[in-house]
Order: C-alpha cells, then structure tokens, then sequence
C-alpha cells in the first residue's frame, strides 16, 4: 500500500472535482446528481459531498423539478449564484465601461461613461476605474450580491502581474495598473486583474458570443488599435510574457502609409479607424487632431448606405487589407470563426464581403480551413464583458468565494 502513489494535496484534487461538478451544472443544467456522477465519472459519494457544499456556498440550488427515472425521483439541480457578481471594466479611447454578471453570465449591468483616457495621465485613469469600480461594487452589494473578482480589459501590452509595460494607445509605459487598482480600492476582499482588451474579448465571444462554445476562434478589436484575441484549444494564446495578439503591426505593404510605431504599411496603419477616416474623409483633419471618432463612423455608414462609389470603394479595399490579415491568422492558427468588433464591426456590410474573399484566396487550407469571418455581435462593450467573464474564473477553477 504504502508504495501506492499518493496525491499530494488532497486540497487540490477537491478544488479540481468541484470545478469539474460546478462546469457540468453550469452547461447541462438542471441536472441530477446521478448525472454528474454519471457524466463526469465521479463517484456518487464525491458527487454528494461537492453538491453539498456547492449548495452550502449558494453556488448551486436544488429546483423544486425531479426527474423521474426508474426508481426513486431525482432532484435536479442549477447554478445559484444569485448571492455573487464579477465585474469587468475596459478601458477605450474616449469611454469606460462596466460590465457586471452573476454567476451564470446573466448581465446584472452594462454602464458606459465617457473619458478620455489617452488624454489623462494613467494616475487620473486609474481614479476614475476605481470611482466606476466603487459604485457597480455598490450596486451589486445593494441587491445583496458580493463582488467575486474584477479584471480590467486595457489597450496594450499586459502582463502577468497586470503591470502594463506599454500602451501606445493610452501613452502609457510600465504602468502597475493592477496594483494601482488595488491600492485606490483600499485592498478589497476579492480579486483584481488586468488583461489585454483582445483577450477579455476573445473570452466574452468564447462564452457569449455568436460563436460560443467554440475551441477556437479569434476577435480582432476595431478602433485605433488592432488586436487580435486567440482562444486556442479552449484557451487563451497568451505566449511566453503574455504579449501574444499584437497582429496590428503586422506589415502588408512596405510601401504603405506610415503607422504610429515608426513603420509603414502595418495592418493599424491600414484599417484602423483613424486610417480609414483620414484616407475616406480627407476633409475631417482640416479642424484639427481628430479624438472621437464617432460622428466620421456615422457619416461614413450613411455615405456607404448611399451607395457613395469613393466610400464604397475605400471601404473594399479596406476590406481586402482586412481579408490578408484574417487569411495570416486561418494558416496560423485554423480558428473556426474571425470575429471582428468595433468599427470593423459597424462597417462589417460593406468590410466583409471584401475580407472573405480575400479570406478564401489568401489562406492556403481549402475553404480557409473552415474559418468563418463575421462580424462580433457583442457591441462596444465586449473587452469589459469579458472581463466580468474572466473574473468569474477563480470560482469556475474551483476555489470557494471568501464568506
Ligand atoms: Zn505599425
């Protein structure tokens, strides 16, 4: 007995069984205790000792439904959660966001504010976070529902430690944002992360997206920035420091126009919003540096919408830009959906058609290896629902909610 292999700590393979239980009540529910026992090959025992302290916790419930099997009726069970929330923010070009969820991904709120964050210092971005943070935490706390976790979504570079060492977008270099965070909410009893605004919004599609449920699949962000998020095999691709995604750089044309990183021809400097604003509606600089992109995005769908042939045809061969780099991510990675939000989202009518064909002629697997291309359905505020998503990962890995 004694040279048997022996686990070596138990603490973990429960954690591991309670994630195991709390993942199958989470996608198959309502569901008996048998058939988790059944499904996940857990024995019965184990299955009732988890359920038991799940229920305890309040992140699972038994439903008044029984399912009738052969023998004695079993009492089927759902995901709780109504006691607990996790909260997202993100942080855009001219707007915060929150996003807060319970534990089944139901959104509790959706809060947008503007701020300029490229034109605030990263101390004046980190203030207001936290005053936004303070009062969906209060929120939640007044329907009764603690805060489980909260990641930020940024534009940039993040790393482990949720320090941002660069942000060209926001101007930022080696920022501890996390720290910050943690510091200007007096050290709150839950988690708080960061991550980078492509990866929280790679989870949200993952989990609620058009595409949901998916292995693998990309969102790439429209706006200033191009990103790429990869879920890859049911995870994030982070790579080695965390910094994978930063397709925006990724060089199309040598001879095309300059980009902000000192290059040129670069996929941002290409189909980002600013370069199609700037190469579509030449007149919009005469007044000055362009902040707020909003009004040119609705002129530009109202110019595309009336068949204006410049637009349209700007807009294909943004497409078609678009297309190259979306057949890049299909050979190297072979997701099974592209989706892509912001403006790519917004002009996605008069983008897309362009971009799958592109698509289709530039990957080498047949058919693009099967990678749809469509545009994200989950809006503007994508990178903070991730982030609420994200949050919600610390109980899904199986770690109880501090009482
Ligand atoms: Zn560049």
């Amino acid at each position: 007995m004694q040279n048997d292999p022996q686990p070596t700590d138990l603490g973990d393979v429960r954690v591991a069984n309670r994630a195991v239980v709390l993942r199958h009540v989470r996608v198959h529910a309502p569901c008996s205790r048998a058939d988790i026992a059944a499904r996940t090959g857990l024995n019965k025992a184990t299955v009732s000792s988890l359920v038991g302290e799940l229920i305890e916790r309040r992140l699972v419930r038994e439903t008044g439904l029984t399912e009738n099997r052969i023998g004695r009726p079993a009492t089927m069970l759902v995901l709780d959660g109504e006691p607990y929330a996790a909260l997202g923010l993100q942080v855009g070009a001219d707007e915060l966001a929150a996003v807060a969820v319970d534990l089944g991904g139901n959104r509790l709120l959706t809060w947008r504010r503007a701020f300029a964050a490229p034109a605030a210092t990263p101390a004046e971005t980190v203030r207001a976070l936290a005053a936004l943070a303070r009062r969906a935490t209060a929120r939640v706390a007044g329907e009764g529902r603690a805060v489980l976790g909260l990641t930020v979504g940024v534009p940039g570079l993040v790393d482990a430690a949720g320090c941002v060492p660069l942000s060209p977008a926001l101007g930022w270099r080696d920022v501890p944002l996390a720290d910050q965070l943690r510091a200007a909410l007096r050290d709150p009893d839950f988690t708080v992360a960061v991550d980078n605004e492509a990866n929280l919004a790679a989870l949200a599609e993952q989990r609620h997206g058009a595409q949901a449920g998916a292995t693998d699949l990309v969102h790439l962000t429209g706006g200033a920035g191009i990103r790429a998020g990869a879920i890859v095999g049911g995870r994030l691709l982070r790579g080695s420091r965390g910094f994978a995604g930063e397709i925006g750089h990724l060089c199309l044309d040598p001879t095309g126009p300059a980009c902000a990183c000192g290059r040129s021809g670069c996929l941002e400097a290409l189909v980002g919003l600013p370069a199609v604003v700037r190469r579509l509606l030449p007149d919009t600089a005469e007044d000055g540096p362009v902040t707020d992109f909003l009004p040119e995005l609705d002129r530009l769908k109202a110019l595309a919408g009336q068949d204006d042939p410049t637009v349209r045809a700007g807009l294909a061969e943004t497409g078609r830009h678009l297309g190259h780099a979306v057949a890049v991510l299909a050979d190297l990675l072979n997701p099974e959906a592209v989706l892509v939000g912001g403006h790519l989202a917004t002009l996605g009518p008069w983008l897309l058609p362009a971009d799958q064909a592109e698509l289709a002629a530039g990957a080498l697997a047949p058919e693009a290896g099967g990678c749809r291309l469509e545009a994200s359905t989950l809006g503007g505020t994508a990178a903070a629902l991730g982030g609420a998503t994200a949050a919600l990962a610390t109980v899904e890995s199986g770690r109880l909610p501090v009482r």
